[in-house]
């Protein structure tokens, strides 16, 4: 092992993976220091990957040249593609993995990947010297020297479990928590805060009555995540839906002067859109029932995960509760569910390149900046990798705009309002959907994986080859007329359309909301032969046309304010018409450009084109 390195990431999570493949996949040395080896890339909490919101991060983090889509692929034992019944925009991928074969995937590509060191220790200290990272100290007092930190504590740092009023201190079950690393970053000037999560027990299979239970199977075709992923070959296996009842509400109501959440003893805030059951069932009182999916955690183990009851009550009232369930009127636990707490980074603490505005050559990345969930801690790393080899590099920094990617939007919303809670990516929060979809994540973002070395030349051909042949089917189609009385007819009955009253070309068929390709494709024997997701750039082209041309003069105008930068050492304070609490914000944040200026809570319009003639003016 060297003690000097280009960079060092701290934890193996999702995030510190992506970040740790990326540099040192960027050609330079790598160091990545974690508690546990074998822990590299586990599940901390559900067996699955992707999601409403995150499968589009996944799919763009592989576009990037990231591993998560490839390791899902290679562990799928169930897929689904989420809203189906709602437009390509709003659809996303989730897949049911096994667990083991997922972190076998990861810790194999690590291990065996070049430049990529790998160390079993705890960070207890960054390095810094004039205020920039130097390196890090390990629990054992050893000092390992770095030009660039990437620190992916995850929810360690300060981690205290709960389970009913007892706790300990534990950064995952089983698994000491990071002492100290906080401190230092309070120490750093660094705003430390505290979140909370939680997670259900695990069952033992063997003890489920599934004959009762309803069974949902994969959605075929199984689309993968990665775009270099020719077929999903692994085998696959069923989920099963539960309900809570009155009884357990009541049960769970009964338990609650022993739950660390009703007593106090939780003060930190936790995931909104994932609340503990104790919370649903006093935060919606009116309903007398929530599911449960009952997700298989891999082929070769009986272990079942129930998604929906993550708690942090005592081991009575679980084993209660769940025994008020149907199907698990039996059940054994294997682990009981707990609640978490722990520390994390104010993700203002950041610029859009993931570096902390304090110490140059620090990078945070995953769940230590206030997020939840492997996904946004995969594209976080990948970006804060990304960052941290271009910098050492003394290349210029790669930040995506919330036009281009969900990782934009997730960065920009994390960098330039905060968070108090742990924040989740959805659909909701990304302005342009229609331009920025999961299946086109490879067509806008291969082109800079393949120029920061990250994804192959096959990979950026085959992306480029897809727009090609989508525009030459629009082209052709649109060239074709279809007749009235003519075969077309028929399946516009069949879909409920009115039929043809005049010739009209299958390009303005192809507009009717109630018509696919795969309607039409029948009648048209030359057709070309499409991929799923060549097929959906074709009908998104097509049907949504207006609404594209609307979202790209939108982007021209963001485009605009975006370009107009604002330099690191810009004066506010010498701005008339400022107020001093529009100046305040400015200077805490730091804003890179009039775009991301204009994003931030309290900065008017006003401000804005105060700001903007003081910049084209040239003055600082
Ligand atoms: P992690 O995956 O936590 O990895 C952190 C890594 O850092 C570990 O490898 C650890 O060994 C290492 N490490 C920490 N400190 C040090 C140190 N000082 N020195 C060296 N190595 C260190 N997500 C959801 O989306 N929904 C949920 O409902 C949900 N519930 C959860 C419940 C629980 C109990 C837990 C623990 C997590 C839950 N998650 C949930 C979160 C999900 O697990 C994380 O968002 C995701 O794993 C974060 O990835 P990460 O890379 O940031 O950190």
């Amino acid at each position: 092992m060297k003690n000097k390195y280009d960079v060092i990431v701290v934890g193996g999570g999702h995030a510190g993976t992506e970040a740790s493949l990326a540099s040192s996949r960027m050609g330079l040395s790598t160091l990545l220091v974690t508690l546990k080896k074998d822990t590299i890339g586990y599940t901390s909490c559900n067996p699955s990957i992707g999601g409403t919101g995150k499968g589009q991060l996944v799919k763009e983090v592989d576009a990037l040249g990231g591993e998560m889509g490839k390791a899902a692929d290679s562990s799928c034992i169930q897929y689904r593609q989420l809203n189906s019944s709602k437009g390509y925009a709003a659809r996303s991928s989730r897949m049911q993995i096994d667990r083991r074969a997922y972190n076998d995937y990861i810790l194999k590509v690590v291990t065996h990947q070049k430049n990529l060191d790998i160390l079993e220790a705890e960070v207890m200290e960054v390095i810094v010297k004039n205020a920039e990272a130097k390196g890090v100290k390990t629990a054992l007092g050893e000092k390992i020297e770095a030009k660039a930190v990437i620190l992916t504590t995850g929810t360690f740092m300060n981690g205290i479990i709960h389970v009913g009023l007892e706790h300990e201190s534990g950064g995952r079950i089983g698994e000491r928590a990071s002492i100290g690393l906080s401190d230092n970053l309070r120490e750093l000037g660094l705003k430390v805060g505290s979140l909370k999560t939680g997670t259900p027990a695990r069952l033992d299979g063997k003890t489920i009555d599934f004959s009762v239970l309803e069974e949902q199977g994969s959605d075929f075709p199984i689309i993968p995540f990665s775009f270099g992923t020719k077929e999903v070959t692994f085998p696959q296996k069923p989920c099963y839906l539960t309900r809570t009842n009155k009884n357990t509400h009541e049960i769970i109501r009964g338990g609650l002067d022993r739950s660390p959440l009703y007593t106090g003893k939780i003060k930190s805030t936790g995931v909104r859109y994932c609340p503990s059951i104790e919370d649903k069932v006093m935060r919606f009182s009116e309903r007398d029932s929530h599911h449960i999916f009952l997700e298989p955690e891999g082929l070769n183990t009986d272990e079942y995960y129930p998604n929906g009851i993550s708690t942090s009550l005592p081991i009575d009232v679980q084993e209660r509760m769940l025994h008020s369930i149907k199907g698990l009127e039996s059940v054994k636990m294997n682990k009981p569910a707990y609640g978490i707490e722990y520390d994390y980074v104010d993700p203002t603490e950041l610029i859009a390149t993931l570096e902390t505005k304090k110490v140059s050559g620090l990078f945070l990345a995953g769940q230590i900046n206030g997020t939840t969930g492997y996904e946004e801690a995969a594209a976080l790393g990948l970006v804060a990798g990304i960052n941290a080899a271009r910098k050492v590099k003394k290349e210029t920094p790669i930040i995506l705009d919330r036009s281009q990617a969900y990782i934009g939007v997730l960065i920009d919303d994390l960098v330039t309002k905060g968070t108090l809670e742990p924040y989740r990516m959805f659909t909701s929060r990304v302005e342009y959907r229609i331009l920025i979809r999961e299946d086109n994540a490879d067509t806008r973002l291969s082109s800079l994986g393949y120029d920061l070395g990250l994804i192959s030349k096959e990979r950026l051909e085959k992306a480029k080859e897809k727009l090609t042949k989508v525009a030459k089917e629009r082209s052709r189609i649109k060239s074709i007329t279809a007749s009235p009385g003519g075969a077309i007819d028929n399946v516009l009955k069949e879909k409920g359309e009115s039929v043809l009253q005049q010739g009209i070309s299958l390009e303005n068929i192809l507009k009717r909301s109630g018509i696919s390709y795969g309607d039409i494709k029948p009648l048209d024997k030359d057709g070309l032969d499409l991929t799923y997701y060549e097929k959906v750039q074709l009908e998104v082209d097509i049907k949504y046309a207006g609404y594209i041309e609307r979202e790209k003069a939108k982007v021209k105008k963001l485009h605009e304010l975006e370009r107009v930068r604002i330099p690191e050492d810009f004066n506010y304070d010498g701005i008339p018409g400022l107020s001093n609490e529009v100046k305040e914000k400015l200077k805490n944040f730091k804003p890179l450009n009039l775009g991301q200026a204009s994003r931030i809570s309290g900065i008017t319009p006003a401000a804005i084109s105060i700001l903007m003639v003081r910049l084209k003016s040239g003055k600082k």
